[in-house]
């Protein structure tokens, strides 16, 4: 086993700190007070090759999903809510396209969206169907030259400023469940499309927002896979959303960790330090512990993406990981801020809600359970 970050990827990780220092961390009050990321920033990001897909000799394709993972939970550290608006681009969206898109749909849009001047975004989730994928009623009519498309996507993160979003919708109502859904990719500047931004408390400065869509066509060359395949292309791009998803929410735990850990080392209550108290040194090896544990789960999906192996379990045993240490530690840290942590421009104050929206965002802890004892039993069945 081999536990070294590649010299490359180390060289990026740290041009990443400097890009983040001047890109994004000086700015970070003014997009929370507005609740708006602008465009630039997306762009910003596309130029320097920061995302975890590029258009290299003429093809869309990933880059190491382990370099993805470090950049992630970098950005993560400082804003896990700017952290989750690239992540829906390129690791919802766009991934998406890469999986399913015909190469004329790659060619016409991924240059666009890995340069951050096209951004994407993916709509799943309805009012009810969320962790259960299957039950979505959205439908998708066969019309001429294409399909119609009608229903609402509640919670789509990025609904607001993409141009472009992966929609699944029931293509064949009278098929069994497994083959009932289709995926497309649909221009969000459609006739008939609506959107209205929610408004929510967690991963700030990002929106979530209604996708409400009316007899809105969709070409036929906009059919992304199969037809009747969308339910396991949908369950294929959460597989490979939750490494860098759990990533984010490791930043979340860490971003929050840290700023405890300065806290404890500056404060002094009672005449001594908070880190001098060994009941807080104890809570601090514990999360450390667990932090680890989580680290190295993720690495490992990461590793087994990056070598073409199966990363399913491992990619839900990251995120069940991750998702339970971010919870308990941003809770603790908030708490060793006292009272001025829910001040709301404080920089703990984001971490708690931000590990919630983690737990919910691309399958709660029940469903992340349910994929990891169907992988263990086809080991034992
Ligand atoms: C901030 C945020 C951003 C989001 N962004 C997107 C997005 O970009 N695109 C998108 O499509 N969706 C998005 N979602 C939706 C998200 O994926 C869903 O909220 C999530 O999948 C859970 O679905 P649900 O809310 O319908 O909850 P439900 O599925 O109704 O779950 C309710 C409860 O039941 C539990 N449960 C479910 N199934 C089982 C089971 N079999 N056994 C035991 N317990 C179970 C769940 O764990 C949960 O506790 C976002 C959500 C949030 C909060």
């Amino acid at each position: 086993m081999d536990f070294a970050i590649p010299a490359a990827t180390s060289g990026s990780l740290k041009r990443f700190r400097e890009f983040l220092d001047l890109q994004l961390q000086p700015h970070l009050s003014v997009w929370y007070a507005k609740g708006d990321i602008p465009q630039r920033f997306f762009r910003d990001l596309g130029g320097g090759g920061w995302y975890g897909m590029q258009w290299k000799n003429r093809r869309l394709s990933r880059r190491s999903v382990l370099r993805e993972a470090l950049l992630t939970e970098e950005m993560a550290k400082l804003s896990p809510g700017v952290a989750v608006a690239a992540l829906a681009h390129v690791d919802l969206g766009l991934t998406g396209l890469f999986l399913f898109g015909s190469d004329a749909l790659k060619e016409r849009y991924g240059p666009s969206a890995v340069r951050g001047d096209t951004l994407m975004c993916l709509g799943n989730t309805e009012s009810r169907a969320g962790s259960d994928v299957a039950a979505i009623s959205m439908r998708a009519e066969k019309t001429d030259g294409g399909w119609l498309l009608n229903g609402t996507k509640a919670y789509v993160t990025n609904g607001l400023i993409s141009d472009l979003a992966v929609i699944t919708a029931v293509s064949d109502p009278q098929a069994g469940r497994n083959q009932r859904l289709s995926m497309f990719l649909v221009e969000l500047n459609r006739e008939g499309v609506h959107r209205t931004k929610l408004n929510k408390q967690v991963w700030i400065p990002s929106d979530l927002t209604r996708l409400q869509f009316q007899d809105v066509f969709v070409p036929q060359d906009h059919l992304l896979g199969q037809r009747g395949r969308g339910l396991q292309q949908v369950l294929t791009v959460f597989t490979h959303s939750r490494v860098p998803i759990s990533a984010l929410t490791l930043g979340t735990a860490v971003g929050a960790f840290e700023l405890a850990l300065d806290h404890a080392n500056k404060r002094a209550i009672f005449g001594q330090k908070i880190a001098n108290f060994q009941a807080k040194a104890f809570e601090i090896a514990d999360f450390y512990a667990k932090i680890e544990a989580a680290r190295l789960m993720l690495w490992k999906s990461c590793w087994l993406a990056d070598t073409g192996a199966d990363f399913r379990q491992a990619s839900s045993l990251a995120k069940y990981l991750a998702v339970d240490v971010a919870r308990a530690v941003t809770l603790w840290a908030a708490d060793l801020f006292g009272a001025v942590s829910v001040i709301r421009e404080h920089p703990i104050h984001k971490f708690p809600m931000d590990a919630w929206a983690s737990s919910l965002g691309e399958g709660t802890q029940d469903v992340q359970k349910l994929v990891i004892f169907r992988e263990l039993m086809k080991r034992y069945a």
